[in-house]
């Protein structure tokens, strides 16, 4: 009997992996609009991204490094490959924090939104939403101008810089996401 009841819990483990983990999205307080960036997210990366809802830090004041870490322990579970925080920390707090090993990447809104132009603050966080997923991923920047993964110093770059993955990085994110377990998405029917 004991021997049966392990297979049978084997079994629904192996059940569980095939399922695949997946990005969870996570937003801090008021002004960010979760879905759009899942949505932009999931398109272009071809990886499910879950909306995780809202979070709630104990401790708001707390560095980003110390919010992200206590997000990943309060909502993550066995389909999270890694927590990704949306939300308004103050233009006095860095741009973001990204620990691939502690499986978890905090986006401060208020940042990626400069002086004067608002508008631009979905389309940058998309990009460092595509950004950071690959950072979990452990994979590297790319040197081609015309890819979301190349080194940039001020945020307005981003303004110039794609808004999607060249298409050796993008084949190489999806592999990688296999790789590791994620759940990939099936890709968009040809026009
Ligand atoms: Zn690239």
């Amino acid at each position: 009997m004991k021997k049966l009841i392990s297979v049978l819990v084997l079994t629904a483990v192996a059940f569980a992996a095939q399922a695949g983990t997946s990005f969870k999205l996570l937003s801090v307080g008021d002004n960010v609009d979760a879905a759009a960036l899942r949505d932009y997210m999931q398109e272009q990366g071809g990886v499910a991204v879950e909306l995780g809802g809202a979070y709630a830090p104990a401790d708001p004041a707390a560095a980003l490094d110390a919010i992200g870490r206590a997000a990943v322990a309060d909502t993550a579970d066995d389909a999270t490959y890694a927590v990704i925080l949306y939300g308004r920390f103050g233009t006095d707090r860095p741009q973001g924090v990204c620990l691939p090993a502690e499986r978890f990447a905090i986006l401060n809104l208020d940042r990626l939104e400069s002086a004067g132009d608002p508008a631009k603050v979905g389309r940058r966080a998309g990009q460092e939403g595509l950004r950071v997923m690959s950072m979990l991923l452990d994979m590297p920047m790319c040197p081609f101008p015309l890819c979301v993964l190349v080194g940039y110093q001020k945020t307005e770059d981003l303004d110039r810089m794609s808004g999607n993955f060249c298409p050796p990085c993008h084949e190489q994110f999806l592999k990688t996401a296999a790789d590791k377990g994620l759940e990939l998405l099936p890709a968009p029917a040809a026009d």
